[in-house]
């Protein structure tokens, strides 16, 4: 087994928080390959996940950077929540404008 550098290790844990639909790994679980002829499956080693799942965590976090400010302080943009007559779903940073849709 060949040793991972601390740049692969942090890889595979950005990896990890998205499932691969190559070889079938869930969120949290390292990416396997599946012996041909036996058919184990074997968390891989030699890399820290496969491409396509890595380009998706990554693309996945420049979303998330993008989607998100340092600020704290946050409005509902749809009007007052008593005139809603619920939580609001668009949210604006009251710092720097930026506006957010949430569902929770
Ligand atoms: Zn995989
Ligand atoms: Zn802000």
């Amino acid at each position: 087994m060949r040793n991972l550098t601390m740049d692969q290790l942090i890889d595979r844990a950005k990896a990890q928080t998205v499932a691969c639909q190559h070889c079938g790994a869930k969120v949290g679980e390292p990416c396997v390959r599946t012996d041909y002829r036996t058919s184990e499956r074997t968390p891989v080693e030699n890399f820290p996940a496969h491409h396509s799942r890595l380009k998706r965590a990554d693309r996945i976090e420049t979303l998330t950077a993008q989607a998100e400010c340092e600020h704290l302080s946050w409005s509902g943009d749809e009007g007052p929540i008593a005139e809603l007559g619920r939580m609001p779903l668009r949210w604006k940073c009251d710092e720097c404008g930026l506006v957010e849709w949430r569902n929770a």
